[in-house]
């Protein structure tokens, strides 16, 4: 039933091969793509000032979709998805008012979602999970009910550079064995699903015969909601340099997911999306998570969702979203 929305898949991962980087003449290409695909979906193409792409259709005040580009050899159905989907759904839906929105450089920011002029009622998202739960819990969908917060800062660790081969090794200051019992504790912190990784190590001077003086390791802590991400960010101690706060998916979108879903489970994302920014700007937000096999690689050619898969989640968007558009088959 789906096959279309695979064959379109497979024609925006033709070009480029993966590589689509914001405002470069793939992601145009692959923009030009789905505008035709719009129009033959009975929905009126247009273009905000940023390259934002839109199909409408009457009113619109009810939005689905995502984005278009990818990371440097990407995937086949990271953002990609989304927006083939939402113009699936949007065809078998007939005359219901609503737009289906491509939006510009969410790898790169997101970039485009941050620069609407104007905003929706109502926005529906869907995206393949990038993680491994939904394939532990043998579930096709899963319903995203918050963003993960996420603090990242760097912590700083002194020791006292001397010479590997005759310093002692109980008189040495070594900046980087502190570290390293850093990152255990970092990783203990995480508990009851949060997150925290430490993925950058800057160590001075560097040597491999000289004991670190000095190491800089960085911090990235992500939690489903504000007090979570506190507690984290208290048990590993240290001071965020930047700060965004977890953010809920809320009204129609999610109860319209919940109803036509009422089984499915729920997931936070750990990853931040165009949803994400809609919904700290006020706008009633939720996600779709589809499957993603391979142990939820992501970013990569290996990302790989099934086609029944894929059937299940355009089924089921396209209910939502005729839901929030009024327009209920019955
Ligand atoms: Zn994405």
């Amino acid at each position: 039933m789906s096959v279309r929305v695979l064959q379109r898949l497979d024609e925006l991962y033709a070009i480029g091969g993966g590589t689509r980087l914001a405002y470069t003449p793939e992601e145009d290409a692959a923009h030009e793509l789905a505008a035709g695909w719009m129009r033959e979906a009975g929905l009126e193409v247009v273009r905000d000032d940023v390259g934002n792409l839109f199909g409408r259709r009457g009113a619109a005040r009810v939005w689905g979709g995502s984005h278009l580009d990818t990371v440097p050899n990407g995937g086949k159905f990271d953002g990609a998805l989304g927006v083939v989907a939402a113009i699936e759904a949007a065809e078998r839906l007939g005359d219901a008012p609503l737009a289906v929105v491509a939006f510009r450089a969410e790898e790169s920011g997101p970039m485009g979602s941050r620069r609407l002029t104007e905003l929706p009622d109502s926005f529906l998202e869907l995206h393949i999970e990038q993680g491994p739960m939904l394939e532990r819990l043998g579930e096709p969908l899963g319903i995203v009910t918050a963003i993960a917060g996420q603090a990242r800062g760097s912590v700083t660790f002194e020791g006292r550079a001397s010479h590997a081969g005759t310093t002692p090794m109980d008189e040495r200051a070594d900046a980087l064995v502190e570290a390293a019992a850093f990152v255990l504790r970092v990783r203990e912190a995480a508990q009851g699903g949060a997150r925290a990784t430490v993925g950058a190590l800057e160590v001075e001077p560097g040597a491999v015969n000289v004991v670190p003086a000095r190491v800089t390791a960085s911090v990235d802590a992500r939690a489903a909601t504000a007090e979570q991400l506190e507690a984290l960010v208290e048990t590993i101690d240290f001071e965020p340099a930047w700060r965004q706060d977890p953010i809920a998916m809320s009204g129609p979108p999610l109860e319209a997911l919940r109803a036509v879903l009422p089984n499915a489970p729920d997931l936070v994302s750990g990853a931040g999306h165009d949803a994400m920014v809609l919904a700290a700007a006020g706008v009633a937000t939720a996600m779709l998570f589809v499957r993603s096999l391979n142990g939820g690689v992501s970013h990569s050619p290996e990302e790989r969702s099934s086609k029944r898969d894929v059937d299940l989640g355009v089924e089921a968007l396209t209910a939502a979203l005729g839901r929030l558009a009024a327009v209920v088959d019955e």
